[in-house]
């Protein structure tokens, strides 16, 4: 058992015949050869009178006589020729930067490229005939066994995955070996830097440079999506603008006027933090929040709001204050209605303020 696993691990093809060239034992290698390979054994008859002889043009194979219990074998080894096209194939592998791979049916490496060994970090002999998932950490080693049973179950897997800092775009797909046997071809893409790329560009896309809150563009795209889509959710409404904003840059300069906006937004990101709720600049000193469910609960938001704006002009000459407008989405409202009744809301709060 334990001999026949490590004749199964090699990378030679391995086959005994007997005295009347019958087969006697062939390895793993051997047995996927014979499925590609057409072997006429009365040929190897011939064959046999030498050593060494090359086969199909493809296989150098050097053979013995052995003797066992008194009976003549033959043991045959199946070596790839160099020069063959599965080589050129193999080499050609070698230098593409992506993982490529091929798994048998448990999820065991038979073959991997040079990309893929330098990624393991691992030595050849240490990779071969061992599981994927091995070579990497629980939850990985999860999703890596549970990826190669869709590709074995549907035909093929495809997913961009992130793990420890690393995109990767898998592509696993079932291989058809004939007699209900199957394999499967992996082939994995470090994507990180082009994902970066996007990530960065919709940051600045759909995020306000000087103080790092959402801006209009994800208001009018992505808030108008989410309330076209979740049609029944009850959100709540939070318009806040800076009360004399204008005076506070002309007496005070634009700079300073700047800094006042970021503080104003560093109390809403401590005081909003839900991963569902926002808080958008919607232009000039207009912010926005956003949160699921009743507007009892943006109240308290508020009130915290209200209370650390206080402690923050408590420990600086410049002080600022705000004027709001808040409600909640009606059955089916529309993010437009909304706004507009906040809206209104906060211009008479501005007034009865003046
Ligand atoms: P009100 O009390 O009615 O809200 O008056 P206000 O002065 O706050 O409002 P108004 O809309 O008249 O002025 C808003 C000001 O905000 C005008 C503009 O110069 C200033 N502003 C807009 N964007 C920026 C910015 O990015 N940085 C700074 N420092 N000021 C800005
Ligand atoms: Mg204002």
């Amino acid at each position: 058992m334990f001999e026949n696993k490590l004749l199964d691990n090699l990378t030679i093809g391995i086959l005994v015949l007997d005295a009347a060239f019958k087969v006697k034992y062939l390895n793993k290698r051997m047995k996927n050869i014979l499925k590609i390979e057409k072997i006429d054994f009365s040929k190897l008859e011939v064959l046999l009178k030498n050593l060494n002889f090359t086969f199909n043009g493809k296989f150098r194979v050097k053979s013995s006589k052995i003797q066992i219990d008194k009976k003549i074998f033959f043991q045959l080894e199946f070596h790839e020729n160099p020069e063959t096209s599965t080589n050129k194939f193999v080499a050609m592998l070698d230098t593409i930067q992506d993982f490529i791979f091929y798994l048998d049916s448990e999820g065991k490496i038979e073959y991997f490229n040079k990309a893929y060994e330098n990624h393991l970090g691992k030595a050849y002999l240490e990779i071969i005939g061992e599981k994927e998932s091995k070579f990497y950490p629980d939850d990985m080693a999860i999703k890596c066994d549970q990826n190669n049973e869709i590709a074995l179950k549907l035909g093929n897997f495809y997913e961009e995955e992130y793990f420890y800092g690393k995109w990767y775009q898998t592509f696993k797909s079932r291989v058809n070996l004939g007699n209900n046997e199957y394999g499967i071809f992996g082939m994995v893409k470090d994507i990180t830097d082009s994902k970066k790329k996007v990530i960065d560009l919709s940051e600045k896309v759909y995020k306000d440079a000087l103080t790092g809150i959402y801006n209009r563009n994800f208001y009018e795209e992505k808030i108008t999506d989410i309330f076209k889509n979740k049609k029944e959710q009850i959100y709540s409404m939070l318009l806040i603008d800076i009360d004399k904003f204008k005076n506070i840059n002309d007496f005070n300069g634009h700079d300073v006027g700047d800094w006042v906006l970021k503080r104003l937004c560093n109390i809403l990101k401590r005081n909003v933090r839900q991963s569902n709720d926002f808080i958008i600049r919607l232009g000039g000193d207009e912010i926005l929040i956003i949160i699921e469910g009743e507007k009892d609960n943006l109240e308290k938001i508020l009130n915290r709001i209200e209370k650390d704006i206080l402690l923050e002009n408590s420990s600086n000459d410049l002080k600022f204050t705000i004027s709001i407008g808040i409600g909640e989405r009606k059955k089916c409202e529309t993010l437009d209605s909304l706004y507009k009744r906040v809206d209104v809301e906060l211009y008479k709060n501005k007034n009865r303020g003046k």
